[in-house]
């Protein structure tokens, strides 16, 4: 792996740890020539479900989206990151487990809701009263716009 600092092509890991829920390696990585050091997180590629939006247009799954809706719906919550990574697994092994090659933004709300009640009440009912159009702050309905914004 290139070091992000300098390009160099040559970096050496220093320290090879599992996350707690072992769904994710974590590599501490040094640069052979700047010394300089960067952290690098391995998790396996899965093949997910397209998605397909409220007006019926099709984009593929991204990881990065859900994160961000968890992540604005966790905000300031006593949820480690450990927790967040493996509720992620835990939403995309159920979105796989339907064996669809397509699967509705609305399903994928839902699954998320459900990792959100187990994890925490407060970010279950920040992303729900969005997520079901009860009245309520506009920072939360952008959980949902997130999860189904337009490809850049
Ligand atoms: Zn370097």
């Amino acid at each position: 792996m290139h070091c992000p600092f300098c390009s160099a092509v040559d970096t050496r890991v220093i320290d090879s740890r599992l996350t707690s829920e072992g769904v994710q390696v974590r590599r501490r990585r040094e640069c052979i020539d700047c010394k300089d050091r960067f952290t690098t997180y391995e998790t396996a590629e899965l093949s997910l479900p397209r998605v397909i939006k409220s007006d019926g247009s099709r984009e593929p799954f991204r990881e990065e989206k859900l994160r961000a809706g968890m992540l604005r719906a966790l905000e300031k919550r006593p949820v480690s990151s450990d927790k967040i990574e493996a509720s992620i697994n835990q939403v995309k092994k159920e979105l796989q487990s339907h064996g669809e090659r397509e699967i509705p933004s609305r399903k994928i709300g839902e699954t998320l809701m459900g990792e959100l009640q187990r994890l925490d009440h407060v970010a279950y009912v920040r992303f729900a009263s969005v997520y079901r159009r009860f009245e309520d702050i506009d920072e939360f309905r952008q959980v949902v716009e997130s999860l189904e914004e337009q490809p850049d």
